[in-house]
């Protein structure tokens, strides 16, 4: 938790059974919408990271909200890990479970320095699939996971116990 959790807290939307029956979809398109709450989340995890991170990882798509705004901001290259056939050019590919189903993300092969340290952006951290999937595809490409940065933990979910050995920062934990 962070100063920025009662802001984000008061914008956040919880609409039920979306996208479909169970889930409770976290809407951070409020939280988005609002440029004094957005700059202050980019300066928070670029504060949190100072000095230790080389590139950040923006997870598609509501994670390239917050990734292009923290690698702004820490003047930071910014690489998009996208779903499959939006990526031209040689890519590396990786499958992670999703509460239903599967799903792959893709980067760029040429996307790292050799080494760069990475920090990982996404909105939602719930099972924690994703943002190891996109740890994964920085390792795969030469680069080194310095952390991962999201808006809002589920807790329930388990994602922070998955993510255990990786440096963390997330602004508002949901149980
Ligand atoms: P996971 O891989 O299970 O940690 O799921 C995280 C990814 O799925 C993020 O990219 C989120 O945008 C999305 N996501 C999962 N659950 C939710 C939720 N309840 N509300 C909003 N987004 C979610």
């Amino acid at each position: 938790m962070t100063a920025l959790a009662p802001a984000v807290a008061a914008l956040l939307r919880g609409y039920p059974d979306f996208p479909e029956p169970g889930v409770l979809f976290q809407d951070l398109g409020p939280v988005y919408a609002d440029p004094g709450t957005l700059a202050g989340l980019a300066s928070a995890v670029a504060a949190r990271y100072d000095g230790a991170f080389d590139a950040v990882v923006a997870i598609e798509a509501r994670g390239f909200v917050l990734g292009a705004a923290v690698a702004q901001h820490a003047a930071k290259p910014l690489v998009l890990a996208r779903k499959p056939g939006k990526l031209p050019g040689e890519l590396h590919s990786v499958a992670y479970a999703l509460e239903y189903g599967e799903a792959v993300l893709q980067t760029q092969k040429d996307a790292f320095a050799p080494g760069a340290r990475v920090l990982l952006v996404d909105d939602v951290l719930a099972t924690g699939g994703t943002l190891a999937a996109a740890g994964r595809l920085v390792e795969l490409g030469g680069g080194r996971v310095a952390g991962y940065a999201v808006v809002v933990t589920i807790a329930a979910l388990g994602g922070t116990r998955r993510l255990a050995g990786i440096p963390g920062f997330s602004v508002l934990t949901l149980p």
